[in-house]
């Protein structure tokens, strides 16, 4: 996968491409990240790139012709053009899942009060971090490059992956490493039994216990099996009970 990042701080991703799975999956040529300063694009030769909003308002915007021709540079038939900005969707794991089957990625970073907004004719989507307004579209990039690279085959082992948070709907099972106990605080006794069934079965009721409990809002997303329905009904009628005495 190819990974286009055009922002006017190309040195913020330094430690993010030097750094762990990225560095390793980028050795590995499993991904390319190409780092482009917009202001190389610019039209004066103050190298400037933002200008005031027509109509008058607060602050600056970043103007279009470089965004423009910068893009019609880099787009191919496989490309995908992503602005990063709060009014985009929310990048979830599901779309980190799909944009981590796509070839090419060119993503935007905005900054002051974002790109001019004939922009939006030029991107195939519009994706949010969340719900808060940052300086820039550095961070989100970095979020969302991170989320998708980790996803590519190979840079990480895919047991790993298939079995984190989101990536199924629930939530990841609690762990533990040594030591077993301390200061008061034991790992379960399941997780020493060896008794490879009923480690499995322990942690599919805890993924269940855990979703419902921290992120019930993800629960009606997640397609879950006649097993799942049922471990989801007793912990709901177990807490019922709870409650009622
Ligand atoms: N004036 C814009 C608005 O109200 O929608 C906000 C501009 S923000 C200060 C500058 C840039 O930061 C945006 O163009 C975008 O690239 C990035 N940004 C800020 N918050 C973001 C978020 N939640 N998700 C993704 N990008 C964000």
């Amino acid at each position: 996968m190819i990974i286009d990042i055009i922002t006017i701080f190309p040195e913020f991703f330094d430690t993010f491409i030097n750094t762990s799975i990225v560095k390793r999956a980028i050795n590995q040529q499993l991904v390319e990240i190409r780092l482009h300063q917009i202001r190389d694009y610019s039209h004066n030769k103050h190298r400037n790139i933002d200008d005031t909003p027509y109509g008058g308002g607060v602050g600056m915007l970043m103007t279009f012709p470089p965004f423009y021709d910068i893009i019609e540079k880099l787009r191919t038939k496989d490309s995908t053009v992503i602005y990063l900005s709060p009014q985009g969707k929310l990048f979830n794991q599901k779309k980190a899942k799909k944009l981590a089957k796509y070839n090419h990625l060119i993503l935007l970073c905005g900054h002051y009060e974002g790109i001019d907004a004939r922009i939006e004719a030029l991107i195939d989507m519009e994706l949010s971090i969340g719900d808060y307004v940052l300086t820039g579209g550095e961070i989100p990039a970095m979020i969302v490059a991170d989320a998708v690279i980790r996803l590519i085959p190979e840079v990480i082992h895919a047991d790993s992956s298939e079995e984190d948070s989101l990536q199924n709907g629930w939530l990841k099972f609690p762990q533990y490493t040594k030591p077993e106990i301390y200061k008061g605080h034991r790992v379960p006794e399941i997780l020493l039994s060896g008794h490879h069934q009923n480690i499995a079965d322990w942690r599919l009721n805890q993924q269940i216990k855990k979703t419902y409990e921290k992120r019930p809002d993800l629960i009606k997303g997640i397609h879950m099996t006649d097993e799942e329905k049922n471990i989801l009904n007793n912990i709901k009628s177990a807490k019922e009970k709870k409650t009622a005495n």
